[in-house]
């Protein structure tokens, strides 16, 4: 078939057109015309967070990770001493690059069903006094789990600890405000709830703090200040930009801001995430995770219990009737996972249902609810 399969993946995503016909062109990286286009994302980016005058917005290429390492580089001191709050995949990836800048990590670890607790952040903070700054996944990808970011940014506040936020797979989707959240760096991306392509980052910084993260990163090319303040002087990127994807970015965000912004956006991924939710219900699947801690970015299901269940023939048989699936990420349970985001209705995930009923029969796995 020459149509594109439907992504339902938490990065990358199904695109809209508007949004691929976007790169059809090429720009001068040092181009008047290009760097209006990135003024207005960054200031775009700026307004889904209320951060004008209270922030900055400081894109970088690459994936979703390497603005991760970015702000870590930037706004942790070489001697400062992170805490990582530990509910999955995406945390121990957060930990890991941590310790490989070279900077002291400490994990606290949850389960992986469940988001972390402020309570115990605070005990943390209370008999650790080293501890300079916290990292918290906003909603760990790994299980789909929502963290409770204004309650974690609240504690952090009231002891006076740096807060980095990933908030790669919520930005654009949850809300989030820097009015009332405090956070010193907060992490997103392009090709995740903004519905733009994968190949950039970008990393709200509290201005109050940008002026202090001067030589803190051992690293030129991750350097989020020197990035900056070399946007703030030349209104260019430091090093070669993805110009493709920075105009897609555009675009998307022009859609973004034509469907209605955060609010409509969240819930038409709450929509998807209910009628997948009920549809593999009606197959006999269930959710990992309890409803209450379900973000509406990626749901987790338990792989069926049945002897001819095999991953990759499963995905290959919902592949072939137009549909990408991922795979779990949990070490202890079967799962697999179905992203609810990207440029995709209800519609689609009902097809997406049906699909994955007629995979399972093909497969001889009967589907009937438990
Ligand atoms: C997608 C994602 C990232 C970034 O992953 P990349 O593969 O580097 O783009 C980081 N954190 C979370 C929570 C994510 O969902």
């Amino acid at each position: 078939m020459d149509r594109d399969r439907i992504l339902l993946t938490p990065g990358p995503l199904t695109t809209t057109l508007r949004t691929k016909l976007a790169m059809l062109h090429d720009w001068g990286s040092w181009d008047a015309d290009f760097n209006a286009v990135t003024a207005g994302v960054r200031s775009r980016l700026l307004d889904i967070v209320h951060g004008h005058g209270t922030h900055v917005v400081v894109p970088l290429q690459g994936s979703g990770t390497f603005s991760v390492e970015a702000a870590v580089a930037t706004v942790v001191p070489r001697d400062g001493h992170v805490l990582v709050l530990d509910n999955g995949a995406y945390c121990k990836r957060a930990g890991k690059l941590t310790q490989m800048m070279g900077r002291r990590v400490s994990t606290v670890a949850f389960a992986e069903d469940a988001p972390v607790s402020p309570a115990v952040l605070d005990d943390q903070l209370r008999t650790d006094a080293s501890i300079t700054h916290v990292v918290l996944i906003h909603c760990e990808t790994g299980a789909g789990v929502e963290n409770p970011l204004a309650d974690v940014a609240a504690v952090c506040e009231r002891h006076g600890k740096g807060l980095i936020v990933d908030a790669m797979s919520s930005f654009a989707a949850l809300p989030i405000d820097a009015r009332t959240v405090r956070f010193d760096a907060l992490i997103a991306a392009s090709g995740k709830c903004l519905e733009g392509v994968p190949g950039m980052g970008f990393v709200f910084i509290r201005q109050a703090v940008l002026d202090g993260c001067a030589g803190n990163s051992q690293s030129l090319a991750m350097d989020l200040h020197d990035q900056h303040q070399y946007m703030a002087k030349t209104g260019q990127w430091r090093f070669t930009p993805p110009t493709h994807v920075v105009v897609a970015l555009a675009e998307a965000i022009t859609q973004f801001v034509e469907e209605g912004g955060q609010p409509a956006r969240l819930a038409r991924y709450t929509a998807n995430c209910a009628t997948l939710i009920e549809g593999m219900g009606q197959l006999g699947l269930q959710p990992f995770l309890k409803a209450e801690h379900q973000a509406p970015i990626i749901v987790t299901f338990h792989a069926p219990a049945h002897p001819a269940y095999d991953f990759q023939r499963f995905y290959q048989a919902a592949k072939r009737r137009g549909f990408m699936l991922y795979p779990g990420k949990l070490t202890t349970v079967d799962t697999f996972r179905v992203g609810c985001i990207g440029a995709i209705g209800s519609l689609e995930m009902q097809q997406a249902v049906n699909a994955v009923g007629e995979a399972l029969r093909e497969m001889g796995i009967p589907t009937a609810p438990a």
